[in-house]
Parts: structure tokens; sequence; C-alpha cells
């Protein structure tokens, strides 16, 4: 199963999930921005963090 990373914007199917701290809806991240601690920033309630 493919899903799209919310830091790359690519697909990726090694990836983790985690619910964002501010609103809770899942977020994912591939491995690789995963591994060089790439910030996320949830399109939902605009927060990010590493
Ligand atoms: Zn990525
Ligand atoms: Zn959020």
């Amino acid at each position: 199963m493919l899903k799209n990373c919310i830091t790359c914007g690519k697909q990726t199917k090694e990836f983790s999930e985690f619910p964002c701290p501010g609103c809770a809806t899942l977020l994912v991240r591939c491995k690789h921005c995963r591994l060089i601690s790439n910030p996320y920033k949830c399109k939902k309630c605009g927060i990010d963090g590493p």
C-alpha cells in the first residue's frame, strides 16, 4: 500500500503514521524524511514539528 508522505509529498510504502499532536489527524511520513528528521506540517491545523 502506498501513501503520500506529508513532508516530501512522494508516494512511499515505507512510512510511519502518527497522530498529529494538535488535531489527532493521522500524518504519514516516509522513512527517508523520518531518518533525516524533516519537519512536517499538518494540513488541517497547521501545526509543525520535527
Ligand atoms: Zn518524505
Ligand atoms: Zn493537525
